[in-house]
């Protein structure tokens, strides 16, 4: 079933909110006055990405779409902080790409082992315990937690080979991927057998192994979308080699030279840089050719494009070790699999500025100041990291606050409460 392998996927995630702090005050037999002892709400869960590599497709992401990690539990009294939020962990096959939905730019390729923080959890909410100073010895005041952080995106898996078999349908490709690996892909002699891809492992001698990949034969137009091969061609992509598998018997009545050339062309016009991806051709079927021209015509055409040609019968098993020896030379001296830089940068969050932020005076100085769109930018700011700490200034700044403080009567040395952050005031 063509749709049976499922390599692209859209989901929509969201980390847990942050448990809410609470103001609750120490309680004792006999005891008068007790502190403020509202513990602090627990941080939500984060969603996050890992590699598994007992998955070989994105078949999991057909069906559930939608992913939440847990929020954190709320503070408690007796200082108690309420419980975290347990971070969701999604497991995703090796060469997966997470893109941004709405741009389409890479956030991440999970290719390597490191685990990826796709949405943060929001921060619980300070309890009025937390609070407490020797000046402010009864705040009664406590913060709500940050929302998770939530986002659409799109997983692309984009196969980790070495080496990438392309052709034509029928060609061969299979049958070659079989007797050189311990893959059993499907081979049988009508066209598209194969509709997903498959992966094998060659042994060259020792130290030298490297990763085989056969697609589903390309056929011409697939780069404009026409049948199933612009889909796999993606799998391709991170190839440092490519074989490209002809049926120089041109056993299906067509001509050797014309298939290395109209596959060549879909290539480059799915992605100019294939073009450019070294090449080895593979001279198929060659057990039943009947026409020896018909290899000296495609031997002349290698050689204008600079590919080294290796006649072979993959049913017969001939010619196969000297051109996986080629390959394996080849690959010494090429670069390694590509791996794709994340491109994406996350957006400031959309402030409205007409929405007024509450504020509040408490009789020891402190102002207290809540909004919803200080929420957000709260819960997306890095307050540890210099830039964002003056990106978080000047938004401010910009929105009137220090403005409307100072016509409220704020002094220098006042403190400013913005959920988990505080400063002293200085104009
Ligand atoms: P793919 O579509 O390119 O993967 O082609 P397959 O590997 O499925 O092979 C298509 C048909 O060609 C099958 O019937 C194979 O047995 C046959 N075939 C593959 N290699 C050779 C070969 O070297 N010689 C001959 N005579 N037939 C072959
Ligand atoms: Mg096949």
């Amino acid at each position: 079933m063509a749709n049976s392998f499922i390599d692209k996927a859209r989901i929509t995630v969201k980390a847990g909110n942050g448990g809410n702090g609470v103001i609750s005050f120490h309680r004792e037999k006999y005891v008068a006055a007790g502190g403020p002892d509202g513990g602090d709400g627990g941080r939500g869960g984060s969603v996050i990405l890992q590699v598994d590599d007992n998955l070989s497709t994105l078949m999991d992401f057909r069906y559930k779409r939608k992913y939440a990690a847990p929020s954190g539990m709320d503070g408690q009294g007796a200082r108690k902080s309420g419980r975290d939020g347990q971070d969701l962990v999604i497991k995703v096959p090796r060469g997966t790409l997470v893109r941004d939905a709405e741009s389409g730019e890479i956030m991440q390729d999970m290719s390597g082992g490191e685990p990826f923080v796709l949405c943060r959890g929001g921060r619980g909410g300070w309890g009025n315990a937390h609070f407490a100073t020797p000046t402010r010895q009864v705040p009664r005041f406590a913060k709500g937690g940050l929302p998770g952080e939530s986002h659409d995106v799109v997983l692309e898996l984009k196969l980790l080979a070495d080496v990438g078999l392309v052709g034509f349908p029928n060609v061969g490709k299979s049958t070659l991927l079989s007797v050189v690996t311990r893959a059993q892909p499907k081979i049988a002699n009508y066209h598209f057998t194969t509709l997903s891809p498959n992966l094998g492992v060659v042994y060259a001698g020792e130290g030298r192994s490297f990763v085989l990949a056969d697609i589903p034969g390309i056929i011409e137009g697939a780069s404009e979308g026409a049948g199933l091969g612009h889909d796999f061609l993606r799998h391709i992509d991170r190839c440092r080699l490519l074989i490209h598998v002809v049926d120089v018997s041109g056993s299906e009545g067509r001509d050797p030279v014309e298939d290395l050339d109209t596959i060549n062309a879909e290539l480059s016009r799915y992605n100019a840089d294939l073009e450019k991806r070294p090449q080895i051709i593979a001279a198929n079927k060659s057990d039943i050719l009947d026409d020896p021209e018909k290899l000296e015509r495609l031997r002349r055409r290698a050689a204008e494009l600079g590919c080294p040609l290796f006649p072979i019968s993959a049913a017969a098993h001939q010619g196969v070790d000297q051109l996986m020896n080629k390959v394996s030379e080849m690959l010494s001296i090429l670069p390694p699999i590509a791996v794709y830089e994340p491109e994406y940068v996350p957006k400031p969050p959309v402030i409205d500025y007409s929405q007024p932020l509450d504020v509040q005076r408490l009789d020891d100085g402190t102002w207290v100041v809540d909004g919803p769109w200080l929420q957000r930018l709260m819960s997306s700011v890095n307050l540890n990291d210099y830039e964002s700490r003056m990106y978080f200034d000047k938004t401010l700044r910009e929105s009137g606050l220090y403005q409307r403080l100072e016509e409220m009567g704020i002094q220098d040395g006042d403190t400013v409460s913005l959920y988990d952050f505080e400063f002293e005031y200085q104009r």
